[in-house]
């Protein structure tokens, strides 16, 4: 009587498991060491719209095509073999199973995301005899994470952006600057600094008007941004005046960039009421050189230059005499 009672209990309690296991918010995957699912819950069934008899005895790899074979398979030898279990991040991994996210409203992704723990399940012979993958629906707390992640970057991008004109500001501009100036200091390689100003920009204005001028400066930084090399940085220095980095390159070549930029501006034509109105800059250019004691006298150096472009008329490119030359003559 007792054995059977007993027998009922143990039924009983198999069957409470069997539920837990079928209404559990986690996926649940029972595998062998072929990678065949033995076993897998309701929200296996749900989340793949496969019922656990189709999936009995498949492989894992078999029914879910798109995942990682080569990376999957080898995690779970490691789990076997060392009787250990280990884990696998949204983060390193966002989507093992493409499953579809259930909270696409509030989690803001259409598919989920999961963190997957790998479980050695051991048999009465105290071997590993089937792994078990528990598949954890992370989607919100994912999602989340990726809007801060977002949120930060455009902070960042905003920052570093001249409003106006879309160009770096003149902050982060200088920091790029710094940059380079640190990478010539040890690479000995050439680079260039252009130092660009609208010329007779206050007349402007005051003709034409303050959003006329506006419309000038971002005709130029637009001018600048298309004709730019994408190893070049370009930023906005001053309020009409605007500042180009270019690597690998040296005095000569620069002169060259700034020549052809400086003739391209002089032929915008710039729409304004009824006329076009047209513009020139003149600008200075300085070769980075292993005198400089810091990036400012870079900076100085080309600005020197550029008012060297001014007095000498205006609309025309000066390339600074070497650093060395210009100290001997101070
Ligand atoms: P130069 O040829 O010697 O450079 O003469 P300039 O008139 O261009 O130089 P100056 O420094 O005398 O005047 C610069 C003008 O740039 C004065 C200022 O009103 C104008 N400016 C500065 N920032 C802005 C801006 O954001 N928008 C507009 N529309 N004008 C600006
Ligand atoms: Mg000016
Ligand atoms: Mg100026």
């Amino acid at each position: 009587m007792n054995d059977i009672t007993d027998l009922y209990d143990d039924v009983r309690q198999q069957h409470i498991l069997c539920q837990l296991l079928q209404t559990l918010d986690n996926g649940l995957i029972l595998l062998n060491s072929d990678y065949e699912v033995m076993l897998w819950n309701g929200f296996m069934e749900n989340h793949s719209g496969i019922p656990i008899g189709s999936a009995r005895g498949k492989s894992i790899f078999e029914l879910f095509p798109n995942l990682p074979k080569i990376w999957l398979s080898k995690k779970i030898d490691s789990v076997f073999r060392l009787q250990i279990r280990t884990f696998c991040t949204w983060e390193e991994h966002p989507r093992l199973f493409e499953f579809k996210s259930t909270r696409p409203l509030s989690g803001h992704s259409l598919m989920m995301y999961q963190n997957v723990t790998m479980i050695p399940l051991l048999g009465l012979d105290s071997k590993v005899s089937q792994v078990c993958l528990q598949i954890y629906d992370v989607t919100e707390i994912a999602t989340r994470k990726k809007a801060l992640e977002d949120a930060y970057l455009s902070l960042q991008r905003l920052s570093r952006t001249d409003r106006l004109t879309g160009l770096n500001n003149r902050r982060f501009w200088e920091e790029n600057l710094e940059q380079e100036f640190l990478r010539s200091q040890r690479s000995k390689r050439p680079a260039s600094l252009i130092m660009l100003d609208i010329d007779h920009f206050k007349n402007f204005n005051d003709t034409h008007g303050h959003s006329a001028g506006d419309d000038v400066l971002r005709a130029v930084s637009s001018h600048i941004k298309t004709s730019q090399r994408t190893t070049d940085i370009a930023g906005r220095y001053g309020g009409e005046e605007f500042a180009i980095i270019l690597p690998d390159t040296d005095g000569q070549q620069a002169l060259a960039v700034a020549e052809r930029l400086r003739q391209q501006i002089s032929k915008l034509q710039l729409a304004w009421d009824t006329q076009l109105l047209n513009i020139t800059v003149s600008i200075g250019i300085s070769e980075y050189n292993t005198e400089m004691p810091a990036y400012q006298a870079w900076i100085e150096h080309a600005d020197t230059a550029l008012y060297k472009a001014k007095v000498e008329g205006r609309n025309r490119s000066v390339l600074a005499r070497t650093f060395t030359e210009r100290s001997l003559r101070l």
